[in-house]
């Protein structure tokens, strides 16, 4: 039977999340399926700008550090997040960049493996991470100088053939910016342990978006951002997991007073703190991080099973349609269709992807494009209805049948793609 769009309004209508929508700033005339790139606004975000600039800043002044309890929110909020990336408390900041975080744990399960097995000298990671994960990996090894390099698998299946007992570290991200196909995380953590390796999460596009169990998984090292699937806004804080048994083993190279056991004793000695607070480095963006909350309010009123439920419902019925609705287009599907291994995006690869991508931004249909040839749209089940996914693909249609994507103006590059 073929579907059209009533059925996805039936779906809507019987959808349990369809009301949290609501709780979302969406601009008029627009479908937005960029949240794994950057989340759209939960609109009580507006008003704790407000309170935090006016109040907490304007009036409270130094004051908030602690009347605002502003010293303590990389720990609170970490605690809020655990369970969403299966963490218990005292196991998570929200702090720095992902890009700095893993950096910090890169460095702390080098000098793990290295009290251990100094032989080891191979961080195992995957040609088409996320580039900053690369960057930073070849960073640390060039500031070690003592012989670290990355070795880079082509395909999830490459991974066994790749470690080793020259391996120390394998840092994967769990689902592929890309490709949005996902790891086991439990199957490959116990393969890289039992190669006597240490497991590096990466989990930008998981956290928030699938279900991920760090501790289930006995997993070593996570990090991963807020403002993605977390919804925490623009270069909100990143948080930084370490398993329990890490966590007071080694002092992570950017040792910063936030980080110290006793700040404010201004000791000219740098003491860690005990547990994951000596995660932390310096002072922190308040009015970003603040907002953070506000996304994780959100997620505070369902569960990840719903979610996940949700967001396998809207990939599997956007692969239906641009199949069954688009075939007359050189279309290529890249994530999997496997559930099991899908996160919760999906990209389809067309020779002309970028052009058609900004001719459906042109009609409000909001996408991303990301080399070579590839169309991700991002799916997240807390504001995307089921008549959003057939509207982006009547677009897309329309888009593809007219040629409407071959204008100049869609050719041109601007300096983020
Ligand atoms: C988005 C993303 C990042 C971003 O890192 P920043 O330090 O926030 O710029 C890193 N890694 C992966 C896998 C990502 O998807």
């Amino acid at each position: 039977m073929t579907l059209n769009r009533n059925d996805c309004l039936a779906r809507d209508t019987a959808d349990p999340l369809a009301p949290l929508r609501d709780q979302f700033a969406l601009p008029e005339g627009v479908i937005y399926l960029d949240g794994n790139s950057l989340g759209a606004q939960p609109k009580a975000a507006a008003q704790r700008a407000r309170e935090v600039i006016l109040g907490e800043w304007g009036t409270g002044l130094i004051r908030s550090w602690n009347d605002a309890d502003w010293f303590t929110l990389p720990r609170r909020l970490g605690d809020a997040l655990a369970p969403w990336i299966g963490a218990g408390a005292g196991e998570v900041v929200v702090t720095d960049t992902t890009s700095i975080n893993l950096f910090k744990v890169l460095a702390a399960a080098l000098h793990a493996q290295r009290q251990v097995s100094p032989q080891r000298k191979i961080i195992v990671s995957e040609r088409s991470n996320f580039p900053t994960d690369l960057y930073i990996a070849q960073g640390l090894a060039h500031l070690l100088d003592d012989g670290y390099a990355l070795r880079l698998i082509d395909t999830p299946e490459d991974l066994p053939g790749a470690l080793g007992d020259d391996v120390a570290i394998v840092m994967l991200t769990h689902v592929n910016y890309r490709s949005g196909a996902m790891y086991d995380m439990t199957a490959r953590t116990e393969e890289i342990h039992a190669s006597g390796a240490l497991a590096i999460w990466d989990l930008c596009h998981s956290a928030g978006a699938v279900p991920v169990d760090l501790n289930g998984a006995n997993a070593d090292y996570a990090v991963g951002c807020t403002y993605k699937y977390l919804n925490g806004g623009p270069g909100s804080p990143a948080f930084v997991w370490v398993n329990k048994r890490h966590q007071d083993t080694f002092r992570q190279p950017l040792s910063g007073w936030w980080g110290h056991r006793t700040p404010f004793a201004m000791q000219p000695e740098y003491t860690p703190d005990n547990g994951i607070g000596r995660y932390l480095c310096g002072t922190q963006p308040m009015v970003s991080l603040s907002l953070v909350q506000c996304g994780l309010d959100i997620f505070a009123q369902t569960t990840m099973d719903a979610l996940r439920a949700k967001s396998l419902a809207l990939t599997d019925l956007f692969i239906e349609l641009v199949e069954s609705r688009c075939a007359a287009f050189p279309l290529t599907l890249v994530t999997p269709r496997d559930h099991a291994v899908r996160g919760s995006q999906v990209s389809f690869e067309h020779p002309e992807g970028f052009a058609v991508i900004q001719a459906l931004i042109a009609r409000g249909i909001i996408g991303d494009y990301r080399e070579p040839h590839i169309m991700r749209f991002g799916f997240t089940p807390l504001y995307t209805s089921f008549a959003d996914v057939w509207d982006s693909v009547e677009a897309l249609r329309d888009v593809l049948a007219t040629k409407g994507w071959d204008k100049p103006e869609f050719h041109r590059r601007g300096a983020v793609t």
